[in-house]
């Protein structure tokens, strides 16, 4: 970690955010378009050639040493060998050697555009452009957000097939839906549709024993009416009979870790049987009772690079600490992690797809971006390989949401998103946190 923290670059792009939404698709070909907003990547190349890197693509393939990434109007044309791959004369060469590149981070469970420091309720164009700015410093290219999104969100998400664009892409949720009867869920539901939601997400939690959990006959309406219309659901839990009951039910996602009990045969068998995603959210825990103390990161340098000031000093707060150190809620998440962490290994050694996920981005002190990045590590120390981590957190999270055929892998026609990093993360996951540079649609993310 070399990088210093005393320069804070201002953080207002609305100005971008509404000038992507202006410019048309036809518009998006012309060569003059590129770099316009950033300022960064000053070429006006249509195709990029980025060499010499060890790139790691996403697939199964091994990585390709002294590799050519050929990039053409923001996505992928080729990856290959150097040798093997034709640069065009006209290409710009961007060169990469002694980096090893990986696609960019994939956050399968966010949230974006409603925190300013602890509170939350402040959604605004402004807040949506700022944190798609905060994951892209991290490596995070890619967001989708699991609730609470509003229309600054969607237009950020109708913006982006843009060859210009150089902040994380957002996938949108929309309300979390809580119905109060089955018909009220189909209502929800059909608005939820009209919205042009990415999916559905519910809670079914009793948040510990202190709130009525959702009952089972309108989450069954929510399942069946969102599949009736052609949308998959999200589900947040807790409980591993809830689990089961809602995958009876038809859900297609679960939000977060079992973390009252360690998971069992049945439950695994039911995840693969209709091969339903999983996304662990261990950092989520960690929010929960972390801060009953100064957690170490507050003097990672990566950490307070892009963190926002106030929030630290808030969660420093003495008082604030105490209270959380005796919240018999913050003791009982930690256990959950535990937990949540043992079912994560298991779950994941029985072939049960992994989207890596961290609910960041809610008024928690989630800190978006850093988070992800302690996610893979906390990963990988409940028992995964760096190969896995990486592919949850990259290939597997984009086929969880079904943004595939967009992003996730570095492959022919997908976005030219990836992490240029200064040590191979195959070897140790914490390498991830060695960025060198971001690269949106092949564009250098600001950072
Ligand atoms: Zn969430």
């Amino acid at each position: 970690m070399i990088r210093k923290h005393a320069v804070r670059r201002p953080r207002h792009r609305v100005i971008a955010l509404a000038a992507a939404a202006c410019i048309g698709a036809a518009a998006v070909a012309r060569t003059q378009q590129y770099g316009q907003r950033s300022g960064v990547t000053a070429d006006t190349s249509r195709v990029k050639a980025f060499v010499g890197a060890r790139v790691y693509d996403g697939t199964d393939r091994p990585p390709i040493a002294n590799a050519v990434i050929l990039v053409r109007d923001g996505r992928v044309q080729t990856v290959g060998p150097l040798g093997r791959v034709t640069i065009p004369s006209d290409a710009a060469r961007i060169t990469l050697t002694g980096k090893t590149v990986i696609p960019g981070l994939v956050n399968a469970h966010g949230h974006v555009g409603g925190t300013v420091g602890l509170e939350g309720n402040h959604y605004s164009a402004a807040n949506v452009a700022r944190d798609l700015r905060l994951y892209a410093d991290y490596g995070v290219t890619t967001v989708f957000s699991l609730g609470d999104d509003e229309a600054a969100g969607f237009a950020a998400r109708d913006a982006q097939r843009t060859a210009t664009l150089d902040r994380a892409r957002l996938f949108v949720a929309g309300p979390v839906l809580s119905p109060a009867s089955p018909e009220d869920a189909r209502t929800l539901v059909a608005r939820d549709q009209a919205l042009k939601v990415d999916i559905v997400k519910i809670r079914v939690d009793d948040n510990l024993g202190t709130t009525p959990k959702m009952a089972p006959e309108i989450y069954q309406a929510v399942i069946d009416e969102a599949h009736t219309r052609g949308l998959r659901v999200a589900v947040h839990i807790f409980y591993l009979s809830d689990a089961k009951a809602l995958l009876d039910a038809g859900a297609d996602f679960i939000a977060h870790s079992i973390r009252d009990t360690d998971v069992d045969d049945s439950f695994v068998a039911m995840m693969k049987r209709r091969n339903v995603c999983y996304c662990p959210t261990l950092t989520r825990e960690v929010s929960t009772f972390v801060y009953g103390s100064t957690p170490d990161f507050f003097s990672d340098p990566l950490f307070l690079e892009y963190a926002d000031a106030a929030t630290v000093t808030a969660l420093k707060d003495p008082t604030r600490q105490a209270a959380m150190r005796n919240s018999r809620s913050a003791q009982r998440y930690e256990a959950g992690l535990e937990v949540a962490s043992r079912n994560l290994k298991k779950l994941a050694d029985a072939g049960v797809p992994i989207a890596m996920g961290t609910d960041s981005g809610a008024p928690s002190g989630r800190f978006q971006g850093y988070f992800e990045l302690m996610e893979l590590e906390m990963m990988a120390k409940a028992g995964l390989t760096p190969r896995q981590v990486l592919a949850a957190a990259t290939r597997d999270a984009a086929r969880c949401q079904k943004i595939d055929g967009e992003v996730g892998t570095l492959e022919r026609r997908k976005w030219a998103d990836f992490v240029a990093l200064d040590a191979d993360p195959l070897t140790d996951i914490s390498n991830v946190r060695k960025i060198d540079s971001v690269w949106i649609a092949g564009n250098r993310a600001p950072r």
